[in-house]
């Protein structure tokens, strides 16, 4: 008997960042800075989607693992 094939959910979390231009070495190198602007957004590979927000404003871990049941 064949079974149905069922869609895998894989989660992944992005968070935003922004970068400039550091301050020049004594060597006279140049690197960039970068820091996380505590904004993020969670995807999933069936097509799920969080807004970009505040970290603080994203589903728990829980939901998010969840997030194709339908009582989300
Ligand atoms: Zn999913």
């Amino acid at each position: 008997m064949i079974q149905t094939w069922t869609l895998n959910h894989q989660l992944t979390w992005l968070p935003q960042t922004e970068s400039r231009p550091g301050e020049l070495t004594d060597e006279g190198d140049q690197w960039m800075e970068r820091r996380p602007t505590g904004n993020a957004r969670v995807v999933c590979t069936c097509g799920y989607s969080t807004d970009l927000v505040d970290r603080s404003a994203l589903p728990s871990n829980d939901d998010l693992r969840e997030h194709h049941n339908p009582r989300i």
